[in-house]
């Protein structure tokens, strides 16, 4: 552990994913094939998913009476993905926002996650017809991200985005050239809803005391 590079006034924006998932198994009330009601319990299976910590989750097997099939019910936030939805968001926003497959590799493998180039590319395409078809954000104004660009380069009108995986573990991404950072937040708050990542600008005196996770910092 060390100091954060943090040493002067530069805002940050910090999405927060510290938060657990809520991995509550629900009992699907329908069958998703035919729509019937008559659905059994058809045993579990363990699976270890990916998120700022690997998750053990049990998920269950259901069988359709009606219609024969079986199919698994998950928790919100999983699928059939062994990471979780909101670590996928977050490959798939990085690529977004410029980083090269590689560095997002790097960046997840200093968050203790490892991913490869093609799953990135995959999530920046699923991430990008996510925001098409819903209309979500105008292309033409992406905000990309310079990966180590510092402060010493950008002394004003810079934002620093970093991730927070657990309370005082934190990994800086990149900077974002902007004076505006409240419109980066709006953008990203867009981008992020219904994930529990949570979007928050600090100021860069909030960070300083505190030991960054990040350990390609100098
Ligand atoms: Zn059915």
């Amino acid at each position: 552990m060390h100091q954060s590079r943090y040493t002067i006034y530069m805002p940050i924006v910090l999405l927060n994913v510290s938060a657990k998932l809520a991995c509550q198994f629900e009992r699907p009330t329908a069958c998703p094939y035919c729509g019937s009601k008559r659905v059994l319990s058809w045993g579990q299976v363990t699976r270890t998913i990916q998120d700022s910590k690997p998750i053990q989750l049990e998920i269950h097997r259901n069988f359709c009476e009606y219609c024969k099939h079986t199919f698994r019910s998950y928790p919100p936030g999983i699928d059939r993905s062994t990471y979780s939805l909101r670590f996928r968001r977050l490959a798939g926003l990085f690529w977004l926002m410029d980083l090269s497959c590689r560095d997002i590799v790097d960046i997840f493998q200093e968050m203790g996650i490892s991913i490869n180039r093609m799953k990135i590319w995959r999530e920046g395409q699923n991430l990008v017809n996510y925001l098409t078809s819903r209309r979500i954000i105008s292309f033409s104004n992406l905000w990309s991200l310079e990966r180590y660009v510092g402060m010493e380069t950008h002394p004003r009108g810079s934002t620093s985005l970093a991730v927070c995986l657990e309370p005082g573990h934190y990994s800086e991404i990149g900077t974002i050239i902007t004076s505006n950072p409240l419109l980066v937040v709006s953008w990203l708050k867009a981008i992020l809803k219904d994930l529990d990542i949570e979007v928050l600008l600090l100021e860069t005196k909030e960070l300083t005391d505190i030991s960054s996770g990040n350990k390609n910092g100098n």
